[in-house]
């Protein structure tokens, strides 16, 4: 029997909140979510607020922390980057890999997510796998299609021994930042295909094991129907992960 998947609720800062504004943050936040080992929360703050984050959540083990972006690198001329080892260093124990945002403005490939998935879980840490298809791609029916795309050369790449470390986040690119929300429906048959590729590559019993989150306008009044979805385990917010009681509110919407 596979143990039962812990909820995950992660807020991704990107381009928002430098070290001032975090330190504020968490002091505002911290009070409103009692520490809790049936889920985990998980902080994406920009690099150069990460040591501000790191040092308000210390004593609270149910605060994670992780860098929104890593290079496959280990080190040397990569102007701008940051590698695994340095986000392990800062106190990283989680990276955001193939974020929407990262692959429709930054033009990261598919290939680069796989270096990526690799060097991150060489590197010790979580990845956080984010898939999900444009408008145009699910008005052409092409929803799953896209999906499995980004996500079948990332399982070819990893081992059975590696998979329980994965985390996939499902956020639908036309959800991210507009305020439109898959319904719950929809969220589900996503995370349903996403389960069934995971089990048609490493068995159903492994793919139980790995965590699926969604993301995409994600708010305090929607989170509770979308984490009631089969098969979705937590949620990745954006915008709403920007406020302490919003994020709050999402924390505690997850039971
Ligand atoms: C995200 O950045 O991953 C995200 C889902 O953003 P938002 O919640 O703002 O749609």
């Amino acid at each position: 029997m596979t143990a039962p998947r812990t909820p995950i609720l992660a807020g991704n800062w990107k381009m928002n909140h430098g070290p001032s504004q975090a330190a504020r943050f968490f002091a505002d936040f911290l009070p409103l979510v009692q520490p809790a080992d049936d889920r985990s929360v998980v902080f994406f703050p920009p690099a150069v607020s990460f040591a501000a984050a790191r040092e308000a959540v210390q004593g609270r083990p149910d605060v994670r922390l992780g860098v929104q972006n890593v290079h496959w690198e280990e080190g040397g001329a990569f102007t701008g980057e940051l590698s695994v080892a340095m986000a392990a260093d800062a106190g990283a124990e989680l990276v955001l890999v193939g974020h929407s945002e990262r692959r429709h403005v930054f033009g990261e490939t598919v290939d680069e997510t796989v270096r990526k998935v690799g060097a991150v879980l060489r590197g010790g840490l979580v990845p956080v796998l984010c898939v999900g298809e444009t408008i145009e791609e699910r008005r052409a029916d092409r929803a799953e299609a896209v999906v499995v795309e980004q996500l079948r050369p990332v399982l070819a790449s990893i081992s059975a021994e590696q998979l329980p470390t994965l985390v996939i986040a499902y956020e639908p690119v036309w959800a991210i930042g507009t305020g439109v929300t898959a319904t719950p429906a929809d969220a589900a048959a996503m995370h349903a295909a996403v389960r069934r590729t995971l089990a048609e590559v490493y068995g159903a019993q492994a793919a139980e094991g790995v965590p699926v989150l969604y993301g995409g306008s994600v708010k305090p009044d929607n989170a509770a129907e979308l984490m009631s979805q089969p098969g979705v385990d937590g949620v990745l917010v954006g915008g709403a992960s920007l406020d302490p009681a919003g994020f709050a509110a999402i924390v505690a919407a997850a039971g």
